[in-house]
């Protein structure tokens, strides 16, 4: 559902106060989001873009060189989000490798497979669960799923790991990662007038907009508010409550 791209860049303005994520929503045209990060080269920022099929964001199958993808980046940059760009001035690619685009459509897998050998093989992380990358969930899925995992090895003591077993595993891990997948799906359509009204009033209420932010780490603390329209007015109305108190 997205045109992605990735621009992996040394030399940008750092975020003021404090280093972070900074999210950029263009109706219609997509999404912007940068944040800092660790490559091989060093401390980076990585710009992710995210573009609506069809829109001026879905651009990238021409360019053919690493420079090229860096030049479209920032074009997109002074057109759409100036003061992101205004951030840019004199940034360059961490290293020829440090650009991706392309896309994929978010996948949700059966966890268990049989070998030829008829041994099982038990499905972890990527391999069974992808979400679009908007939400930034890939590597919390499959670590909660190690945890989730582990815990139900170590539960099992000496019985054996069966087809069953490993289903019910998952399930259990499902039980949260339906949530994520829900979330992320969701931020990939026009934002219905609840969740307008929901980022707007979190700029007033700190409590609300920390209900936001901390829901990234535990994407189902999000519902039902997220997808129910007067459950959402309702959470609003309670966190500025608080907020004006
Ligand atoms: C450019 C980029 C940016 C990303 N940014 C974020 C982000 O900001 N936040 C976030 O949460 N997620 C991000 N993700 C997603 C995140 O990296 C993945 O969701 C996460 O790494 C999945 O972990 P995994 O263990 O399932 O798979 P992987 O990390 O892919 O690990 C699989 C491992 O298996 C190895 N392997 C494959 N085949 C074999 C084989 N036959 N034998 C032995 N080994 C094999 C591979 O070499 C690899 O090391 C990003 C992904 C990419 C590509």
């Amino acid at each position: 559902q997205r045109a992605l791209a990735l621009t992996y860049v040394h030399g940008m303005r750092p975020a003021p106060v404090f280093s972070r994520v900074a999210f950029n929503l263009i109706p219609g045209v997509g999404e912007y989001f940068v944040f800092p990060a660790l490559t091989t080269t060093g401390p980076c920022e990585i710009m992710v873009f995210e573009g609506v099929p069809g829109g001026p964001m879905d651009c990238w199958r021409d360019i053919k060189t690493p420079q090229d993808h860096l030049a479209k980046s920032l074009d997109i940059l002074r057109t759409f989000l100036p003061w992101e760009a205004e951030r840019c001035a004199s940034v360059e690619l961490t290293d020829a490798n440090g650009i991706l685009a392309g896309s994929f459509a978010p996948t949700v897998r059966k966890p268990v497979m049989t070998l030829p050998s008829g041994r099982l093989v038990f499905g972890l992380g990527d391999a069974v669960v992808t979400n679009d990358p908007i939400t930034g969930q890939g590597s919390n899925n499959a670590t909660k799923a190690c945890a989730v995992y582990l815990e139900a090895i170590l539960a099992r003591g000496d019985q054996a790991f069966t087809a069953e077993w490993m289903q019910q595993t998952f399930e259990r891990f499902w039980d949260y990662a339906s949530a994520v997948v829900d979330w992320t799906n969701s931020m990939l359509l026009p934002p219905p007038p609840h969740l307008l009204h929901l980022l707007q009033a979190a700029g007033d209420a700190p409590a609300l907009a920390s209900a936001v932010a901390n829901g990234f780490n535990h994407p189902p603390n999000f519902f039902p508010w997220w997808t129910d329209a007067s459950a959402c007015e309702a959470f609003i109305a309670a966190k500025s409550t608080r907020a004006a108190a």
